[in-house]
């Protein structure tokens, strides 16, 4: 093992980058990792001209001007905004819940309204100690956004009944009472042009 200063197990973003700094301080760096690609969660494959991104969609997102920067010498970024949106039976509404999806949902443009209708189907479901997932969503956001789009999204990846769940699971919901449809609130965001793990 003395050939090498630092063993590095796992090529993910964390071990890439600090192989890359050890590597210009002079360091001698031997990573490995258990999966047959480097990059880690962040792995993109290049299937028929898409890029796919093996472990879920990554978007890059900082707040902090210098690790933007710092990210951009390795790969050109594009201007991609993510701006989920969730079908609801044949209905689309954006998330996280701001305003176009108020608007859908009760066809009203202001926040105010957005509000009032939140506070009364909270002050209609009265569930003082919620005791459930189901119970505590709808004492956040109410019965209609929860029944549209909390629970069919929430028993899904946890495949249980929400009102199976641990009330503890949902501490907050975000809710925007502007027509921001941005998922991310940091100044930057992208995703290389090529994938985070082009091949050439
Ligand atoms: C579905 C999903 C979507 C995400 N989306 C985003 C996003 O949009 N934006 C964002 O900023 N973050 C996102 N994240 C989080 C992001 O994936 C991680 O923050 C980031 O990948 C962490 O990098 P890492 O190097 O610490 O770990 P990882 O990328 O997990 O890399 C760790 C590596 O270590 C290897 N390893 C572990 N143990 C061993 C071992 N014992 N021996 C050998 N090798 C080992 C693994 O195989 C893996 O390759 C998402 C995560 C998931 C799961």
């Amino acid at each position: 093992m003395d050939k090498y200063d630092y063993l590095i197990v796992g090529s993910g973003l964390f071990g890439a980058i600090f192989a890359y700094e050890a590597n210009k301080k002079g360091k001698k760096c031997l990573v490995i990792d258990k999966r047959s690609h480097i990059g880690g969660n962040i792995y993109t494959e290049n299937i028929e001209g898409i890029n796919v991104h093996k472990y879920g969609a990554h978007i890059f997102h900082t707040n902090n001007k210098k690790v933007w920067e710092y990210i951009n010498q390795f790969a050109e970024f594009n201007r991609y905004t993510n701006s989920p949106i969730a079908k609801y039976k044949d209905e689309i509404y954006n998330l996280p819940f701001n305003m176009n999806t108020f608007n859908k949902l009760w066809n009203i443009s202001t926040p105010q309204e957005a509000k009032n209708i939140i506070e009364k189907e909270k002050q209609e479901a009265k569930y003082l100690k919620p005791k459930n997932l189901e119970e505590q969503a709808i004492s956040l956001v109410g019965k209609t956004i929860y029944e549209k789009l909390v629970k069919g999204y929430t028993e899904k990846q946890w495949g249980r009944k929400a009102t199976e769940l641990p009330s503890f699971i949902i501490k907050r919901l975000p809710v925007r009472f502007t027509y921001d449809n941005n998922y991310f609130n940091d100044m930057y965001q992208g995703i290389p042009i090529g994938g985070y793990t082009r091949n050439n």
